[in-house]
């Protein structure tokens, strides 16, 4: 198996579905950050078969619940000098500001630069999570 040293300080993203990772980086902006990142794909897993994993280093301060629009079965581990001291799922969110766009093409979130595109939870289950746009009611799906 493939070894990556662990990291002294920063966060584990564990149990992300296999090939969902380059998501994650992404949704977190991990491509702008000046800190160390390792994606690691395909990883053997005990529950999931494959998986995968990001770690970031000496950073912890992210929205780890927009993380749920991706796969609500992330597990977050906040390391401090070489201890996990924290370890959590992320939660669907109620609201979400200024992450994510709105799709409907006319609305005015598109246009004005002043104007952040909010949601709000509108329905999940077990297959689907839809949030309605504040401005527009336009609502986008994310598929679980
Ligand atoms: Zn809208």
């Amino acid at each position: 198996m493939l070894e990556v040293k662990g990291i002294l300080n920063g966060v584990v993203l564990d149990h992300i579905k296999a090939g969902k990772g380059l998501e994650v980086f992404h949704m977190l902006g991990l491509d702008k950050i000046d800190e160390a990142v390792v994606l690691l794909m395909n990883v053997d897993s005990k529950d999931l078969g494959k998986k995968d994993i990001i770690k970031i280093e000496n950073r912890v301060d992210f929205d780890f619940n927009i993380l749920s629009l991706i796969d609500t079965h992330i597990t977050v581990n906040i390391i401090k000098d070489d201890k996990r001291v924290q370890k959590f799922k992320v939660e669907v969110p109620e609201n979400i500001i200024g992450q994510i766009n709105c799709k409907n093409p006319r609305c005015i979130t598109n246009f004005d630069d002043y104007i952040k595109p909010t949601f709000h939870k509108y329905a999940e289950n077990e297959k689907v999570l839809e949030y309605v746009c504040e401005f527009c009611e336009e609502i986008t799906k994310f598929k679980k």
